[in-house]
């Protein structure tokens, strides 16, 4: 059958806006790409990896008490919170919700949930390297809970191991340093549910805090170990804080958590940055790993 010119070209537009379209529908543009790894379809994950130069984020938190006014998933809370708005100004790709970290010390209240020390190494190698295996070449570890602050540079030594075709890097600061005219903090104390943390749950989740309930227990040193400068005891923790409380979440202000939230969500957007523009740290390592299969070859 033959057409006349104007309908083949009516019909060709026809075709071109509906290829447009198709191609609109099978994946998104780079803009409208979600920095949450569980929210992208396939075919765009593969878009996303590109869009973040293989750099992920893996968001670290717990489930332990935080006093009795926060939520036991305070740390995963905020530390996402901080990560995705980075994640968003630089973009990277963020890993879901992983709370599979140290806190024996708080396996005496409700609701903590401590796995054994192997699972936490080997769910956080394979985690590691199932990220690298689909392109997350450059993995920032953000953590957001103290109790891993051994636990993470631990682990980030134990990858020369054995070669690995990626880098893991760990941020580990939460809290700004003092600095004159900025909101300060008045506890004296603020090392688990205080001040500080009450503050960007205040930012990050302002529903499930019950800054009321702050003051119905003591988050003060119970001075209960006397020993030297230098001795550590995996109790001391417990024996200094029972109540799995360190701090005054009573003091929290709102001003002081936009405060130290636009501070950390800033650390982080800086580090993506420093993390994508650095290409030395894979090459030495394959340098190290290369050398480490013949040390009497090492030149001395
Ligand atoms: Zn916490």
């Amino acid at each position: 059958m033959w057409i006349s010119f104007n309908r083949a070209c009516i019909l060709l537009v026809l075709l071109v806006i509906a290829g447009f379209a198709a191609t609109g529908r099978a994946q998104a543009t780079e803009q409208t790409l979600s920095v949450h790894w569980e929210e992208l379809t396939s075919a765009d994950f593969n878009a996303a990896i590109q869009r973040a130069h293989g750099t992920c984020l893996l968001p670290f938190g717990i489930l332990e008490k935080h006093g009795p006014h926060l939520p036991l998933g305070t740390d995963l809370l905020n530390v996402r919170y901080a990560s995705l708005h980075a994640a968003e100004k630089n973009y990277a790709l963020v890993f879901p919700e992983y709370y599979f970290g140290q806190i024996f010390e708080a396996r005496h209240e409700p609701g903590t949930v401590a796995y054994s020390p192997e699972l936490q190494l080997s769910l956080l190698h394979e985690t590691t390297d199932e990220m690298a295996r689909n392109g997350c070449k450059k993995i920032l570890i953000v953590n957001g809970h103290g109790g891993n602050e051994a636990l993470l540079p631990y682990f980030a030594q134990t990858q020369l191991a054995k070669p690995r075709d990626y880098v893991v890097y760990i941020f580990d600061a939460r809290t700004p340093p003092p600095v004159k005219g900025a909101p300060q903090e008045k506890s004296t104390i603020d090392l688990h549910a205080g001040e500080g943390e009450t503050a960007k749950m205040m930012i990050a989740r302002p529903d499930l805090v019950h800054q009321d309930r702050a003051p119905s227990e003591s988050g003060a040193d119970q001075h209960r170990l006397n020993l030297p400068a230098g001795v550590y005891t995996g109790i001391w923790w417990y024996a200094r804080f029972p109540d799995h409380y360190a701090g005054d979440g009573a003091v929290a202000t709102k001003a002081l958590g936009k405060y130290q939230m636009d501070w950390w969500i800033d650390s982080i957007t800086k580090t993506i940055a420093a993390v994508k523009a650095d290409n030395e740290s894979l090459k030495l390592q394959n340098e190290f790993y290369d050398e480490a299969n013949h040390p009497l070859d090492t030149k001395q």
